[in-house]
């Protein structure tokens, strides 16, 4: 499967406990992530991780652009509710797309916790049968 992360710069550290925890699954699968957030997952984890351009100057239309070719299985993303971000409308974009091709989308850890335990035991493979549709 292919996995984005993101997360907003006070919801990072919250993001390395998550990939933290869940590094045993996560290196399993195919894993993207804006470029701070990938690089802060690195420094703390064993995971690899193709980074993206920075949320602010693109990152989040880059993965976008991946799950409008249906190429994206999961996406974390934890938000900060309490702050204005400047790339909000990519943002609002990138769940709109997650909408329309159905991509389950954690915002918060307590999904997050949820799908990949889901991931684990193997309940997204219908994503499978997705790709092997558009071949
Ligand atoms: P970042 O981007 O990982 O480069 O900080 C995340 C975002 O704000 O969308």
């Amino acid at each position: 499967m292919r996995i984005a992360l993101i997360a907003h710069d006070r919801k990072k550290e919250e993001m390395v406990q998550l990939a933290t925890a869940y590094e045993a699954i996560l290196q399993q699968h195919k894993l993207y992530a804006t470029g701070t957030t990938g690089t802060r997952i690195m420094e703390s984890t064993s995971l690899e991780i193709t980074r993206f351009l920075s949320g602010p100057l693109g990152g989040d239309q880059q993965i976008g652009a991946m799950v409008a070719r249906n190429e994206m299985d999961l996406i974390i993303f934890l938000r900060d509710p309490l702050t204005s971000q400047p790339h909000e409308p990519d943002i609002i974009a990138l769940l709109r797309l997650c909408d329309v091709h159905r991509i389950p989308f954690a915002t918060n850890m307590g999904t997050a916790e949820i799908l990949l335990k889901a991931l684990e035991r193997g309940e997204l493979a219908w994503r499978d049968i997705v790709h092997e549709e558009q071949n």
